[in-house]
């Protein structure tokens, strides 16, 4: 059985985790097209206050960890860019390299999460504006405020993220 997951962030580690853990003999692999997998999103405000100093303590575990500890391939930089169902067959861009190719699924389990909704306001694509989703949003963020040292910024949001990143500012 080939096992084959998209997206390798929370449900997608976890998913692949959990098929391990049923079956010592599946061949199990997850597609992430971020080069951060399995890490903890939560900690994303915390790491651009600074009360996380580095990036790495939240992604603790890397693509050797999943292939050491659960036999699971985790294969970064790679996204899924066609599916078809009927033949069970993915095609898959290698974002390094720029080269695709396909790979065939008994099953398979899409855990592509979520994007962050981007309002149409004029002027939102600039630089200076950002949107926090991931960990690459969160490192360009910090970079921006130790480099730029704003004197004001405004959050657009008051949801739970919002004011985790209002209350490590104020
Ligand atoms: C700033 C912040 C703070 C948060 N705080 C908390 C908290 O305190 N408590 C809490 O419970 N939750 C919190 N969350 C929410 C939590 O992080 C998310 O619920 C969790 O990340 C969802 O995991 P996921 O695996 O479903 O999706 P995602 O994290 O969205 O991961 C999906 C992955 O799929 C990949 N992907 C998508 N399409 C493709 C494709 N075609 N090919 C290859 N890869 C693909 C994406 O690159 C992405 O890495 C927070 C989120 C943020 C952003």
């Amino acid at each position: 059985m080939r096992i084959v997951i998209i997206g390798a962030v929370a449900a997608g580690t976890s998913a692949a985790a959990k098929a391990r853990r049923n079956d010592d003999f599946s061949e199990i692999v997850i597609y992430e097209k971020d080069r951060h997998i399995s890490y903890s999103g939560c900690g994303l405000p915390y790491y651009i206050g600074d009360e996380v100093k580095k990036i790495d303590e939240l992604t603790p575990r890397d693509a050797e960890f999943f292939k050491e500890k659960y036999n699971i391939d985790v294969k970064i930089l790679h996204e899924v860019l066609d599916v078809n169902m009927i033949h069970k067959r993915l095609t898959i861009k290698n974002l390094l390299t720029g080269e695709t190719f396909i790979d065939t699924f008994d099953k398979l389990i899409f855990a592509t999460g979520a994007r962050p909704f981007v309002p149409k306001i004029k002027g939102i694509e600039q630089r200076h504006v950002f949107f926090l989703r991931n960990v690459q949003n969160a490192i360009d963020i910090k970079s921006f405020i130790q480099e730029h040292r704003p004197k004001t910024a405004i959050i657009v949001g008051t949801g739970f993220i919002g004011f985790e990143v209002l209350v490590q500012h104020s």
